[in-house]
């Protein structure tokens, strides 16, 4: 049995914070400050260039993305780290095009992180007529699976419900119609288990921000299947995804396997801050995470719903078919929120009316559940919230 209450004395929180928010920035584990500091002073500051040999900064993307591969049901070998989600998707989505040739649709649907959208936007106005992107609703995924589709590109976990689709299940689907399937895996890589392997997806992307605590803007993953991996095509053809990066030959050949999804130089100090938290990562299993954030977000659903009035709840209810996030409506969402939030329980806001809540067993327990709603119930019933102090928008919510 992993030991929840050690874990959650491994993170740096404020004092009297019940921090609700890991689903969009995960909290620093204590040793992420020293392992930044050393690498600063040791590696970067004591031996300056030679430390991209003596140190293993230029295998650290690889070795880094092994880390990674063991949470989401990956071979060891199939993942690398490097630049942000939003340029991995679309890496990703256009090496699925190009496996495809002949079909020209990626189809998404609208529970999609916008991002993703907009990549494959942008990504179709460079190709020439007839490529598009097709939206439709979450539950019309499966149906709107064709042969005239290219590459299905979902996010497992919904950013705004929490609503979880079937990987395994619409994966199957797209293959038996030759479709190629890019899972976006930002709410599901250290939120549920996943089973990328067992699941055959041809590719997968995700950030290491959220629930994995690698801080603003660590460095994003991506896998490609091993056997599409030396196939594959990487339409940003960098240098450090070069067979030979240091022959500077003037003409581009790519790595072999997943090697050629690498682009610039890695973020060896955003590597260096995602290695610290992985330290506890590597001691967790995945299913022990899922059972114990389970019983938290229906420990959470169970008390708003029995002593808050006025809220709906927007998630799943059964628990099978969300993430690890709980999402809640409100005509004053904004509100409440910015009075929960100055109230010492961070979560977050998203347009029109949502209330969203993360929930991350590693630093999470019951006590915070109970503390937390009560706080909300108190904001809610004595609407604490009408103060204007908490009408103002901020840029960031
Ligand atoms: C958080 C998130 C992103 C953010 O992309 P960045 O490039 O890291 O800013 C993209 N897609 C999804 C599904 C997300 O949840």
């Amino acid at each position: 049995m992993f030991d929840f209450k050690a874990s959650k004395a491994c993170f740096h929180l404020p004092e009297g914070v019940i921090y609700l928010d890991g689903n969009s920035l995960g909290p620093p584990v204590r040793a992420t400050a020293e392992r930044l500091s050393a690498v600063v002073k040791e590696e970067w500051g004591e031996q300056l260039i030679r430390a991209w040999n003596t140190a293993g900064w230029m295998q650290r993307p690889r070795a880094t993305g092994d880390r990674i591969a063991r949470l989401v049901g990956a071979p060891q070998g199939s993942v690398v780290m490097g630049d942000t989600l939003s340029i991995k998707v679309f890496q990703a989505l256009a090496a699925g095009l190009a496996l495809n040739p002949g079909r020209k649709i990626i189809l998404s649907d609208n529970g999609n992180f916008p991002s993703d959208l907009y990549m494959a936007e942008g990504l179709v106005s460079l190709k020439e007529n007839g490529f598009q992107l097709k939206v439709v609703d979450p539950e019309q995924v499966e149906e709107a699976i064709d042969e005239t589709i290219a590459v299905l590109m979902l996010t497992e976990v919904d950013y705004r419900t929490g609503r979880l689709h079937d990987m395994a299940k619409l994966t199957a689907k797209a293959h038996r119609l030759g479709v190629i399937t890019v899972w976006d895996l930002a709410h599901s890589a250290g939120a549920i288990p996943v089973h990328l392997e067992a699941s055959g997806a041809d590719f997968a992307v995700g950030c290491t921000y959220k629930y994995l605590n690698g801080g603003p803007g660590a460095p994003a993953f991506i896998y490609i299947r091993p056997d599409l991996a030396d196939t594959a095509q990487p339409a940003l053809a960098g240098w450090l995804g070069h067979a030979k990066p240091f022959a500077f030959d003037l003409h581009y050949r790519p790595g072999t396997g997943i090697e050629r999804m690498r682009v610039g130089t890695p973020p060896i100090l955003g590597l260096a801050a995602l290695d610290a938290s992985l330290d506890i990562w590597d001691q967790v299993d995945m299913g022990e995470i899922r059972q114990r954030s389970i019983v938290l977000t229906e420990l959470f659903i169970r008390e708003c719903l029995t002593y808050v009035p006025g809220l709906e709840l927007m998630s799943p209810r059964d628990p099978m078919q969300r993430g690890s996030q709980v999402s809640l409506r409100h005509p004053q969402g904004y509100e409440i929120m910015q009075a929960l939030i100055d109230n010492g329980v961070i979560g977050d806001f998203r347009a029109p009316d949502v209330l969203r809540f993360g929930f991350a067993p590693l630093y999470l327990d019951e006590d915070d559940i109970r503390k937390a709603v009560a706080i909300l119930r108190k904001i809610i019933s004595q609407k604490i919230w009408q103060d204007p102090k908490y009408q103002v928008r901020n840029a960031v919510t």
